[in-house]
């Protein structure tokens, strides 16, 4: 094991500081700054890693709520020698936003728009707002922001900037530089300034003022001039780069107008300039944009906007060759495409592999090497078809004789890009220590020199002895290809390769007029590769920019400029190690309980807003904490030993993973496919081995068998019992066992599904037409809600099944597993499948009520049960009610007669349900019975099991569900049901709305005619 470099309170002085210096620092911070300052050993752990390879402590995290909190921070900082390193959404993939610093957040507080002028398309917004959120908000003006990173979901618009990010319509839009009109920014000095296009005469005037700005604006013109021929000459001469300062930017601005014409910005195939303000006028906005952080620290930005297109086509152009991909993209480029992404057989066959994505691969014919994603923009669909056909009669022309797709349908074609987007988490999908790491992975060239670069890098790594492939994907159109080799870098062979390719690639991109990074930015990664890239002069003068705003370097130093060796700081290097668990579930998929967690590479999917389901603890607290990604940074480094041992099991470390609603949105919705839901599980077996088992859990996990004896022994009294647990005593006592005094408790049913059932014997038909169908009729369902398993038992023998019930089963184990039990659940499961796998294996369907119960048998059974294969047949052979439905329904055996005009349906589903199966099973049953459906945009209902019941939950399970599902809910006219498969939702929706929804069954049986 390691050392550790923190404990759970130390605060790791920065630099040559004592930790009393830090305190005072802290002190300091904490009397200026309104918004949270951060210093303890777990905030500084969740904020070490970002998207990237590496891993630095940084010294303490800000989450400003102003301006004044930015500046006063500087300030601070500044008077302690301690670094500042502005952070957005963190999802920067070179490290950039990683580093023994005071990281500022803006993602949880400083995320408005300030101002939108749509008749000037501009708008100006707080740096911590991502580009859903801005796009949602100018949507009603129909205009959007022009560059679209594919991690928009929850990257924001200043880290953006930071980077100079762009996306695949940049051949259209450019990058973010082409879209900053201005900024106010935080200086190194705590001074402010506010950067935008200014004349030369206006130039003079502020060079002449002795601050930090009017230096800053005396040196730069300095500087460009000094270096001008270079910038003529060396300088990339492709318009899609992000490294290094945007020299040239300031060049165009202080060049006559025919000297310009050798920079990049008139290069071939360069995207019309929408605002000739940005390359007329000097401007430091521009040299602030793809700064990372390390000239000064934007609080407002003002960015174009631009016109939503109407309407948008498709056209999947197929290679056999990866390469001639590359040749074409000039062809394709001639008909004027709005992007044209690859695709790679790589990221195919993992999309093949995921259920979710698999379904979205209609596009593909048969097994090209890549496909090239061709998109056209038009006022009319005739218009984008005409402009489709052309495409496709030019490249006839040009001798491609590959499939060419035309996809018109808007669903298909959100499908596609929602492929695209995940590209690149479906490559770090991959389980092992071999993975498609970043670091040459945004080299970009001008596109007529795309297919050389290419077939030159992959002719180096394909020479190399460790490298055992390679993934390509992305911006073909601009150039910029995302080429990850696929490396070990937990091995010293490994560390050796990625040095040995970012110098070769670096080398290329020089050779063929490109630079090392097209869009992501240098970070750790690609900073050290500047000398190359810009050459000695060049690089001196990026180095005097950096002099120039940061004299005493305090801005996210050792990015861009001075950097470490890009092998420095790995997050996983050869020497990364970590303990052994004696686990309770079987991680041999994974390669063990670690190698599960690593999955998570940081991409921070898990930080979207208002979409999906994945993570709905972030959607409530906004905190990194409360993300699945925080809750597998704070795991891996415990089991790394980056934080001393004994935290593993300690009360923060079980505070991360509290919030964790074990919904398993995460097992889907991650493109990792990190289960954190099965992570946390496991984890809290061995907490509660070491820390006592609490009450509540205690009594979860014993439910199924006190409801058992208390129908026994006591039915008769069960109305009491049902007085009772809501009476003053009743909620004393459930208090004392954490739950919320506001919440309903589950009544019991007067008589037990189980006893409705044997005195309903007409049921049994043993011989319907369809055969014998086994229901798991779950404890829920059996004791709480048994007229919602009368409900299926007469839709199933309404329409010709022979109904059993599984008969001497044991409750499916859910609460226990959820509860931190898994261990104990291992015996009912057991027992379970003896009982019903060989049932299953005689193709008897085994069907189920409760989502999250019968699932159970189909996901952690598989890990639990002692016997595997067993275990696998019984999962073959269960099903959801609606997946029963939907499948005998397309054989044609489910054929119920259906009461004409079911009327209107409004669903929410259940998250197990929508993680494992889909929504699309339940919509399609509820059409079948003759429901117009309509899908609530819901993520999780905020119950999920019991978790909502406690009172250190109770506020935020409220939270989640009313982020979408309660307004969608009250908003449902009175004649809608509202369909709720899942017991939880019911109750959540129950206890917090006026709407009482129903399980599919219910709403099934309303429809049938008896
Ligand atoms: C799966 C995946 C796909 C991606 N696809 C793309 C893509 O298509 N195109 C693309 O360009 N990038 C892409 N990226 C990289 C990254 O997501 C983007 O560049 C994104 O725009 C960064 O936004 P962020 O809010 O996460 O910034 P962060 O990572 O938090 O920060 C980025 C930089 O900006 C600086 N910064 C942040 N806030 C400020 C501020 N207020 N003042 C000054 N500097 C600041 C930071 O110090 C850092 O150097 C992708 C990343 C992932 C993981
Ligand atoms: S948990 Fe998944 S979505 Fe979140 S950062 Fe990790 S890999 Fe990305
Ligand atoms: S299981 Fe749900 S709550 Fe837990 S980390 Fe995954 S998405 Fe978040």
């Amino acid at each position: 094991m390691t050392t550790s470099v923190l404990t759970k309170t130390d605060m790791q002085p920065a630099a040559d500081e004592t930790t009393e210096n830090t305190r005072d620092l802290v002190n300091a911070l904490r009397g200026r700054v309104r918004g949270d300052v951060r210093f303890d050993g777990y905030t500084r752990m969740l904020y070490s890693t970002d998207a990237s390879l590496y891993q630095i402590q940084p010294v303490g995290v800000v989450i400003p709520k102003r301006a004044e909190d930015v500046q006063a921070t500087v300030e601070i900082a500044a008077r302690y020698g301690v670094p500042v390193l502005p952070r957005g959404g963190g999802s920067s993939l070179a490290g950039q936003t990683v580093g023994a610093a005071i990281v500022i957040d803006f993602s949880k507080y400083m995320n408005d728009v300030i101002n939108v002028d749509p008749a000037a398309k501009l708008t100006t917004v707080q740096p911590g707002i991502n580009f859903a959120k801005l796009n949602a908000q100018v949507a009603h003006h129909g205009l959007m922001i022009g560059p679209d990173p594919a991690s928009a979901n929850r990257a924001t618009i200043g880290g953006s900037i930071g980077n100079n990010a762009t996306g695949s319509h940049s051949i259209l839009y450019g990058m973010m530089a082409d879209n900053v009109r201005d900024v106010r920014v935080v200086l190194s000095d705590a001074s402010t300034a506010h950067f935008g296009p200014i004349d030369p005469n206006q130039l003079a005037a502020l060079g002449k003022s002795d601050s930090l700005e009017g230096r800053i604006y005396a040196e730069l013109p300095k500087i460009v001039h000094g270096v001008t021929e270079q910038i003529l000459e060396r300088w990339p001469k492709h318009w899609r780069r992000a490294s290094g300062y945007n020299l040239d930017r300031l060049a165009a601005a202080l060049l006559p107008p025919n000297e310009r014409s050798k920079l990049s910005f008139d290069s071939r195939f360069r995207p019309p300039v929408a605002d000739p303000m940005l390359i007329d006028k000097f401007n430091l906005a521009q040299i602030i944009t793809g700064s990372e952080g390390t000239l000064g620290v934007m609080t407002e930005a003002t960015v174009t906007l631009t016109k939503r297109p109407k309407m948008t086509g498709l056209a999947a152009v197929h290679f056999d060759k990866l390469i001639d991909s590359c040749v074409a993209i000039v062809d394709i480029l001639e008909t004027n495409p709005s992007a044209s992404e690859l695709l790679d057989k790589q990221v195919m066959d993992l999309a093949r592999a995921q259920r979710i994505w698999a379904e979205k691969l209609h596009f593909v014919d048969g097994d090209p090497e890549a496909i090239l994603l061709t998109e056209y923009y038009g006022e009319t669909e005739e218009e984008v078809s005409k402009k489709l056909d052309h495409l496709i009669d030019t490249l006839r022309k040009r001798g491609w004789k590959g499939t060419i797709r035309k996809v018109l349908k808007k669903s298909e074609q959100a499908d596609i890009w929602e492929v695209r987007k995940a590209g690149l988490n479906l490559l770090m999908s991959r389980r092992g220590d071999y993975k498609p790491v970043a670091g040459i992975e945004d080299v970009s060239v001008p596109q007529e020199k795309l297919a050389d670069y290419l077939g030159d890098i992959l002719d180096f790594c394909g020479k190399q002895d460790d490298i055992p492939n390679v993934a390509v994907y992305a911006h073909a159109s601009a150039g910029c290809l995302h080429v990850r080799p696929l490396l070990n870098v937990k091995s010293a062979r490994g560390v050796e390769l990625l040095e040995a390719v970012g110098q070769h690639a670096a080398n290329l991109a020089v050779k063929y007029g490109g630079a090392m990074s097209g869009e992501h930015g240098a970070g750790l990664a690609r900073s050290a590769l500047n000398p190359t890239i810009f050459g000695a002069d060049l690089y001196t003068a990026l180095q005097e920019v950096k002099r120039a705003f940061d004299p005493n370097n305090l801005m996210n130093p050792g990015k861009v400029v001075d950097a470490p060796p890009v092998t420095e700081s790995l997050r996983m290097g050869p020497t990364y190690q970590t303990i052994e668990l004696q686990t309770v579930f079987d991680w041999g998929q994974d390669g063990g309980y670690a190698p599960a967690i690593e999955m998570c590479n940081g991409a921070g999917v898990c930080r979207k807003l208002n979409s999906g389901t994945m993570c709905p603890s972030f959607m409530a607290t906004r905190e990194e904490k409360d993300s699945t990604r925080g809750r597998a940074n704070a795991l891996r480094n415990a089991l790394a030993g980056r934080i001393p041992q004994d935290e593993l099991f300690s009360p923060e470390m079980y505070d991360v993973m509290d919030l964790c609603l074990g919904c398993k949105a995460c097992k889907t919705e991650c493109p990792s496919a990190v289960d954190m839901a099965k992570i946390k599980a496991e984890y809290l077996v061995h907490y509660y081995r070491e820390h006592g088992l609490p009450l509540f859990n205690r009594m979860m996990g014993l439910l199924p068998t006190i409801n058992e004896m208390l129908y026994k022994t006591a039915a008769p009294l069960i109305p009491l019992v049902n007085a009772g647990m809501n009476s003053g005593l009743g909620k004393a006592f459930t208090k004392r066992m954490g739950i919320h005094p506001n919440r309903s408790l589950p009544a019991y049913a007067k008589e037990t599904f189980e006893k409705w059932f044997l005195k309903n014997p007409s049921y049994q038909k043993a011989n319907a037409p369809h055969g014998t169908v086994i229901l798991f009729h779950d404890t829920w369902a059996n004791y709480n809600e048994p007229h919602i398993a009368q409900a299926i038992t007469k839709v199933l023998s309404a329409a010709g099944y022979h109904v059993q019930l599984a008969s001497g089963r044991k409750c499916c184990g859910r609460p226990l597993i959820t509860g931190g039990q898994a261990d104990q659940a291992r015996p009912w499961i057991d027992h379970n499948v003896a009982l019903l796998a060989p049932l299953a294996e005689q193709g008897i369907p085994i069907v189920g009520i409760e989502p999250s119960c019968i699932l159970t048998l189909r996901d952690e059974y598989l890990n639990l049960a002692s016997d595997t294969e067993q275990a696998k047949k019984l999962a073959a052979g269960t099903f959801t009610f609606e997946e029963f439905v939907v499948n005998e329904s397309e054989s044609g055996r489910f054929t119920p007669a259906w009461k004409p005009n079911a009327g209107k349906a409004l669903l929410h589903g259940h998250c197990h349900h929508k993680a494992m199966v889909g929504n699309d099973s339940t919509v399609a049953a509820l059409a079948i019975a003759g429901y117009q459906v309509e899908v609530i945009q819901s993520g999780c209902c905020g119950m999920a099991g019991d978790f909502g019941f406690t009172e250190d939950h109770y506020e935020v399970s409220r939270t989640i569900g009313e982020e979408r599902l309660f307004p969608a809910v009250r908003a449902a006219d009175a004649q809608t049901v509202i369909v709720a498969s899942g017991t939880s939702c019911r109750h959540q929706i129950g206890d917090f709305t006026e709407r009482h929804p129903i399980h599919l069954a219910e709403a099934l049986g309303l429809a049938v005619e008896e």
